[in-house]
């Protein structure tokens, strides 16, 4: 199994899952770089898997579903449809794809949007727009607390899972993250390893679940370094995880 990244719009990526001569596509966006990429690589798709509601990851479902109409497409159950005949998915819902030999299980990831998803399984996690390399979504329609939770669950997967994030944001997230952890060694040999990937033009993702919990301050909010940080920033004492979270995401909304 080979797990592509088809660039979409400024910074958007969507992930082609390819076995054999058959592919998966997540949050396709756009269709265009989907088709070109399924003609290059002479791939039939046979399903589209898709994390939220928001148009740059489903934007391309219609025109995808002309091209390939017999492709089944799942969607979370708690935002719009993409399509008409979309299979909604919940919390602990299985997708199996045995042309492709995936199997995945659905985790409701609730903060960026309330109905948010992500797919876990093979060793893979499709988060959307919930983790990013060193950064998180913005809170649209969910909570902090929310967030924190979701992210939370997403943490508590084994360490060697790879992320697959849906933005190239790792830089400019990895420059609020050395704001608020500027001793963090690690983080400043991996904003080393980006930097060197950006100026190659190469995708810094897919990351690993050990990775993000060693550099990303979202998931390390029990950090005393994080939380004093995070502190200096409200002007008051946060006691609790999620409000170090909050104060982050809110420093983080103006950084
Ligand atoms: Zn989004």
């Amino acid at each position: 199994m080979n797990v592509i990244s088809l660039r979409a719009f400024n910074d958007n990526y969507i992930w082609l899952i390819g076995n054999g001569h058959k592919a998966a596509v997540v949050d396709p966006g756009d269709a265009a770089p989907v088709l070109a990429a399924l003609a290059e690589r002479e791939l039939e798709l046979v399903a589209i898997l898709i994390t939220h509601h928001h148009h740059d990851h489903t934007g391309g479902v219609s025109q995808l579903l002309a091209a390939y109409p017999d492709v089944q497409v799942f969607a979370p159950a708690g935002e719009r449809l993409p399509a008409p005949g979309a299979i909604a998915v919940q919390e602990g819902s299985r997708i199996l794809l045995p042309e492709l030999a995936l199997d995945l299980t659905v985790l409701e990831v609730p903060g960026h949007t309330l109905g948010h998803i992500a797919y876990y399984g093979n060793d893979l996690l499709f988060c959307g727009d919930t983790l990013f390399s060193g950064g998180c979504g913005r809170l649209f329609e969910g909570t902090p607390e929310q967030m924190h939770h979701s992210l939370s669950r997403l943490a508590a997967l084994p360490d060697h899972t790879r992320v697959y994030c849906a933005h190239e944001y790792t830089q400019s997230n990895l420059a609020f993250c050395h704001a608020v952890e500027p001793d963090n060694s690690r983080l400043l040999t991996y904003m080393k390893e980006v930097a060197k990937c950006r100026q190659q033009d190469v995708p810094t993702l897919p990351s690993s679940i050990e990775c993000e919990k060693a550099i990303n301050v979202f998931l390390r909010v029990a950090q005393p370094e994080v939380r004093a940080a995070a502190e200096m920033f409200a002007l008051r004492e946060l006691n609790e995880e999620h409000a170090v979270f909050a104060a982050l995401r809110r420093w983080k909304d103006d950084f």
